[in-house]
């Protein structure tokens, strides 16, 4: 019996400086307990958020790494007001640097990264990349099915009514007739 693949968590707190010594290939899933800012940026985070990480060199040996990050988030229709899924994609080359200084020296191809001493919070600057993608607004991409389901349904009810008052009026007139 083979068993699937368990998607590992990233990990939290690195050393780009290390990382980018060994070339390292990061693949995992960032815990939504740690994206507050991008949890109370959503209605809801759908499944995992998974990212991949290349660590290296470019050819003016900047260290940097190419990444890209992936995930589903539940937006408020700005039509209707319900929620409606969007799937995120991002890729993105970090610079690391060590000061704002530093940042300015990188060409415009890398995003600088400021690590600030011998860590980097990951997570964080995943999140800083999540956030730089997330649609200012969202919409049902067709159709609001949902309200439009309300409506029609609303609509119904209504010709049923107005359907069965015509016979409530002839029963009433042939009652009120054998009455009489
Ligand atoms: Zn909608």
């Amino acid at each position: 019996m083979s068993t699937p693949p368990v998607k590992t968590a990233l990990p939290r707190r690195i050393d780009a400086r290390k990382l980018v010594q060994r070339e390292q290939q990061l693949s995992g899933t960032v815990p939504l307990d740690s994206l507050p800012r991008l949890a109370s940026s959503v209605e809801s985070v759908v499944g995992e958020v998974q990212a991949e990480l290349a660590f290296g060199r470019d050819l003016q040996r900047n260290q940097m790494a190419d990444g890209q990050l992936q995930l589903e988030v539940e937006l408020l229709c700005q039509r209707c007001l319900k929620p409606v899924t969007e799937h995120i994609e991002a890729e993105f080359s970090w610079g690391f640097v060590w000061s704002e200084e530093q940042g300015k020296n990188l060409p415009k191809s890398l995003d600088p990264v400021i690590q600030d001493g011998d860590e980097l919070d990951l997570y964080q600057v995943l999140e800083d990349e999540i956030l730089l993608n997330l649609p200012m607004v969202a919409f049902h991409q067709e159709e609001c099915v949902s309200r439009d389901k309300f409506h029609h349904g609303e609509a119904e009810a209504e010709a049923d009514e107005q359907q069965e008052n015509p016979f409530k009026v002839l029963e009433q007139l042939k009652g009120s007739s054998n009455k009489s």
